[in-house]
């Protein structure tokens, strides 16, 4: 099976800032992969750099063994790189419905809105209502997207990104601010995501919890370099992982 994201040896600087140096590594599909690291380490700027929102100094980043180096980020989106933001990203003063269907835009390329507005098929409340099984809150569709917690505008982001079908999904900090429940419903919806849709999750968490707890894989950035990789039980003995989050309890 070949991976459906793999970066190599990519390298971006801002000013004298070392964002990310000769990072390699693969997402396989169907696979939960944890990108973790201090504050500062260089994790965004990875999801940035694949989702096509910066552009690499060198090395280069493949969707499924394709090279995305010319292919700018409204395509990437198109061809199947999903994400969510650290900060949930909605459409101010517009109803829950209208946000969501801004992820399935995306698909429309895909046929997405013919199966919509067709009567044959799944259609867009069918998807949905199959995705919030997995969260444990129910919505008027109609309300005012402010309307919803924190945690659950959160929550629905991944709902959205999973809406428009993405092949990879990049996922920054979902549990940030979330409850100890909603943070047990989204590695309930990521697993689901991964292992019944196939899909490749790219894991940015600081919550230890939830990194061990749901990554087959682990990758750790510090200073915008790969000081390790591997399985949960690799990683959380590693002695230079240890080093860079000195301070902090690796189980917290
Ligand atoms: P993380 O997500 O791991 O906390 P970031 O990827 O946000 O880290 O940042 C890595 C480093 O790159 C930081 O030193 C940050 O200040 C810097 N950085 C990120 N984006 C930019 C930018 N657009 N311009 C300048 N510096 C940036
Ligand atoms: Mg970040």
């Amino acid at each position: 099976m070949k991976p459906i994201l793999r970066l190599d040896k990519v390298c971006k600087h801002f000013g004298g800032v070392v964002a990310a140096e000769n990072v390699s590594f693969s997402v396989m599909p169907g696979e939960i992969h944890g990108l973790i690291g201090p504050n500062g380490a260089g994790k965004s700027t990875l999801m940035n750099l694949i989702s096509g929102i910066y552009t690499p100094d060198s090395g280069s980043v493949f969707l499924n063994e394709e090279d995305l180096s010319n292919i700018p980020s409204h395509m990437r989106a198109r061809m199947g790189i999903g994400r969510t933001f650290q900060t949930p990203r909605f459409l101010q003063r517009s109803n829950i419905k209208d946000n969501l269907l801004l992820g399935t835009d995306l698909a429309n390329q895909m046929g997405y809105f013919k199966s919509y507005f067709s009567k044959k098929g799944r259609n867009f409340g069918e998807e949905l209502n199959d995705l919030m099984k997995y969260l444990d809150f129910t919505i008027d569709w109609e309300d005012d997207i402010n309307s919803l917690a924190y945690g659950q505008r959160k929550q629905l982001e991944i709902v959205r990104s999973m809406l428009s079908h993405p092949k990879v999904m990049l996922v920054d900090e979902p549990a940030a601010g979330l409850n100890n429940k909603e943070i047990d419903d989204v590695m309930v919806l990521l697993n689901h995501a991964a292992k019944d849709l196939g899909i490749g999750v790219l894991l940015i968490e600081h919550s230890m919890d939830m990194i061990m707890n749901i990554c087959e894989n682990i990758v750790v950035l510090c200073f915008g370099k790969v000081i390790a990789m591997g399985g949960p039980a690799v990683i959380s003995c590693n002695e230079a992982v240890i080093e860079a989050y000195l301070g902090r309890d690796l189980d917290a």
